[in-house]
């Protein structure tokens, strides 16, 4: 950092990126001529994969600037021939007045804001699927199969997970077909591998690990075994939609996203699982770990969701039961479930911020 990994002469670079730094210092990253050319056309592939055509309209909802999914999206979404509507992160008043006014029928947004935008309209009485939007393209973070029903279900549309980090472009990297059973990987670009994170071996195939990648055509900056420390594993077998590149299956979370609570290994996709397979439950949850005594405390706090709660204490307290009970039966310790007033926990407008760990190093 910053210019080291630079592969060319500087005159030569057309653009630079940075990862948002969710794991500390950013990366810089950087872009030829040819380089934004490749990754436009990666891009442009993926929306076509889901079917997206030219006679789409497209509402980017995503950062522009140093983060990756505005630019890269736009440039992909422009490279098919769609009505691309840069409208950036946040602003959810303007965001669902575009939708509405320009017969909106794709949009790209990370699936917390996607939850947080259908959550506003429902508040204010309005009915999402009356958007009439087709294909969500969502990604940037980790997300449950059960978050996409959740959000398939409240659009009317169908989700396709998008996965990219700024090392190997951005999104692009890999995403979904319309049969949405995982993503593929375009290897004409990459090279991807498994391995056991603590031994460095490949993993057996169809096992889980961490995704390696190595960069095919990128000249500002090639990346050799790229230690991406997202888990997940390859999907052995071929997709029915014919394409012969690789699957990824949903990443399960980084390998720094595990938590330790109490000696057990959590990853706050499985809290997640729980929560959205109920219909009441609203799609915003944090997870917070505390220490009382000598040990390890975990809550869940939960939205209730706005449209299936009858307003009863009696509702309120079965409904955490419940919840408990299954989240005991999920991680093997108690949890404690707190059931809230919609619009209760802080809305993002990028990638969500899940875990609280206000816990004494001992
Ligand atoms: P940072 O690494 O600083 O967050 P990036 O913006 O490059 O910067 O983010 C890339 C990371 O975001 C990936 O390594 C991965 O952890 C996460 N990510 C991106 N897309 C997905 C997805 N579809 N599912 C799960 N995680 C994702
Ligand atoms: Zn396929």
């Amino acid at each position: 950092y910053p210019t080291g990994m630079l592969a060319v002469d500087p005159e030569e670079v057309v653009r630079m990126h940075t990862s948002s730094g969710t794991t500390g210092r950013p990366t810089a990253i950087f872009h030829t001529r040819q380089d934004i050319e490749n990754w436009a056309e990666i891009m442009a592939r993926c929306l076509a994969m889901a079917g997206a055509t030219s006679k789409d309209i497209f509402q980017n909802m995503t950062g522009y600037g140093l983060f990756t999914g505005g630019l890269g999206l736009h440039y992909g979404a422009e490279r098919l021939g769609m009505w691309t509507i840069p409208a950036g992160a946040g602003n959810t008043a303007r965001q669902i007045m575009l939708m509405k006014d320009f017969h909106v029928t794709v949009i790209h947004a990370t699936p917390s804001y996607a939850m947080h935008i259908a959550e506003r309209m429902l508040s204010e009485g309005e009915d999402p699927k009356t958007l009439g939007l087709k294909i969500g393209v969502l990604g940037a973070e980790p997300y449950t199969e059960e978050m996409r029903l959740k959000l398939q279900d409240i659009y009317g549309f169908k989700v396709f997970n998008s996965y990219g980090l700024s090392e190997m472009n951005g999104p692009g990297v890999a995403f979904e077909c319309t049969y949405q059973n995982g993503m593929h990987v375009w290897e004409d670009s990459y090279i991807v591998e498994i391995i056991d994170p603590n031994t460095l071996e490949p993993c057996k195939p169809g096992e889980v690990g961490e995704l390696v990648m190595t960069t095919l055509r990128r000249t500002a900056q090639p990346i050799i075994r790229y230690r991406t420390r997202d888990l997940t594993r390859i999907i052995p077998g071929e997709c029915p939609c014919g394409r012969k590149h690789a699957r990824l299956d949903r990443m399960i979370g980084r390998s720094d996203d595990m938590l330790i609570v109490r000696g057990v290994n959590v990853f706050p996709s499985q809290i997640e699982e729980v929560l959205m397979k109920h219909e009441w439950v609203g799609g915003n949850y944090v997870i917070h770990l505390t220490t009382i005594g000598a040990m390890d405390e975990m809550a869940v706090k939960v939205e209730i969701s706005k449209t299936a709660f009858d307003g009863s204490i009696e509702t309120l307290r079965k409904l955490r039961d419940q919840l408990q009970r299954q989240l005991r039966e999920q991680v093997g310790f108690n949890v404690h479930v707190e059931v809230m007033e919609p619009g209760s926990l802080p809305a993002s407008e990028g990638k969500a911020k899940r875990v609280i760990d206000e816990r004494e190093r001992r």
